[in-house]
């Protein structure tokens, strides 16, 4: 048997997790079912805990030196023009990093896999998939497709950081409860200086509008929109990445006479779910593979980041310390699945809601609530604390 701890699934949360372990001599194996590291459009949030832990591993320098850094975010009504917005300064006595770095998450797991590859006790195998697991007592025994055929691993503890659709929980037989909009969201990318076209406009901005809310980011390289949409059908769902579609919804956003440069358009579903439980036996579940929110306030990625720092140290301890694995196990899932998860859960729900209402007396409600928070500066920094995740990461390390 090898004694590697066997993490499958190379995306932000099974690379932490292998870093953190790597860095503490454990051996570790991450397979990536892809022949290298995905590049899609995805998270580009990362928010000031998850910063904290990458520092902790010495990676969120240069992942800084990369990004974008911002102090400062929006939420905007397009009716009345009234803008409520935040500045993060105002928790720079909470964390060393009092702001959301905007970069693409495919870099952050670049910038990890390449810190990775400075420890002899990780290996990383591309093109490896996972297909089935089982497990006895005393080891779980992995079947991986691998560009050499079918092979058979076997390992004290396997971590599935396999995203939404985990084959691993299925292996586990671990049920993933919850629902799935109907609604889509399409993302698209466009060089286009959206700076230019709404006056002050702050790199994180969140636009509420009875006819059509989105959100607009800027990453280090493009601007992103994120608009919802109802396609029913496979042809309808063709129109909306149409490009005759995607320059009608920018030209409604800010009209203008030239058409938009568009660098990337994506379709995605949209869940709220949550695995029954985080672990089972030896089998361990992080990231997508355990919870999935829509991605309004960007905590899907930094929660799996979370899980990973918090699965890592109590593998330490049962790996070094010799702790009981189904005990350390058991306290993983209460901290980060009961309590952490209820919260991202709630407020990517309730975010959604409020980006979405087609009333217009909740529209100005809304608004209302958030020009006086932010007016406020001990309300401002409440909220801010919540948003940035802070607090759901203290709360959880307190449940013992
Ligand atoms: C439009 C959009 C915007 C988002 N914005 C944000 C944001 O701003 N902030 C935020 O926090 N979150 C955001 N999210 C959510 C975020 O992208 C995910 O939460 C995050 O990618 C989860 O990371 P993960 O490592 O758990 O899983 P994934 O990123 O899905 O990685 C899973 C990895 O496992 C590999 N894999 C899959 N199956 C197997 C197998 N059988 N064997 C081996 N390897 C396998 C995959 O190839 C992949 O590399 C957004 C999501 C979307 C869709």
């Amino acid at each position: 048997m090898s004694h590697s701890i066997l993490i499958a699934g190379a995306g932000p949360c099974g690379s932490v997790l292998a870093l953190y372990l790597a860095q503490r001599g454990i051996a570790v194996t991450l397979l990536e079912k892809h022949q290298s590291l995905p590049r899609d459009l995805r998270a580009s949030t990362f928010h000031p805990p998850s910063l904290e832990m990458l520092h902790a591993l010495g990676v969120a320098e240069t992942m800084i030196a990369q990004g974008l850094v911002v102090d400062r975010y929006q939420y905007r009504d397009r009716k009345s023009g009234e803008v409520a917005e935040f500045n993060m300064g105002l928790i720079a006595d909470e964390t060393a990093f009092p702001f959301r770095l905007q970069l693409e998450q495919y870099e952050m797991t670049q910038i990890v896999n390449a810190k990775l590859r400075e420890y002899p006790s990780a290996t990383v195998l591309f093109g490896h998939e996972v297909l089935s697991a089982t497990q006895n007592e005393h080891t779980v025994t992995v079947e991986v497709a691998t560009p050499e055929g079918r092979k058979s691993f076997t390992t004290p503890f396997l971590i599935g950081t396999d995203g939404a659709s985990s084959m691993v929980r299925k292996a586990a037989g671990i049920g993933f409860g919850g629902f799935t909009y109907d609604e889509k969201f399409l993302v698209v990318s466009t060089p286009f200086p959206l700076e230019t076209a709404f006056d002050n406009l702050s790199y994180v901005n969140y636009i509420s509008d009875p006819d059509e809310w989105c959100v607009v980011l800027r990453t280090e390289k493009l601007w992103r929109v994120l608009f919802p949409v109802s396609p029913k059908t496979p042809e309808e769902e063709a129109f909306v990445l149409s490009e005759a579609h995607v320059q009608a919804r920018l030209q409604h956003l800010h009209a203008r006479a030239e058409p938009y440069e568009i660098g990337h358009r994506t379709l995605y579903k949209v869940h709220q779910r949550v695995s029954e439980t985080y672990y089972k036996g030896r089998i361990v579940l992080a990231g997508d593979a355990c919870h999935i929110n829509n991605p309004l306030g960007g905590m899907g990625m930094n929660g799996g980041i979370h899980d990973a720092y918090n699965l890592a140290g109590k593998l330490v301890e049962i790996i070094e310390g010799g702790a009981e694995h189904g005990e350390r196990f058991a306290h993983y899932d209460r901290q980060r699945r009961e309590l952490a998860v209820r919260f991202v859960q709630e407020h990517t729900i309730s975010n959604k809601k409020l980006m979405e209402s087609t009333d217009p007396d909740v529209q100005i409600k809304r608004q209302q609530m958030l020009m006086d928070t932010a007016a406020d500066p001990v309300k401002a920094r409440a909220f801010i604390l919540e948003r940035a995740m802070i607090h759901c990461v203290r709360d959880s390390l307190a449940v013992t």
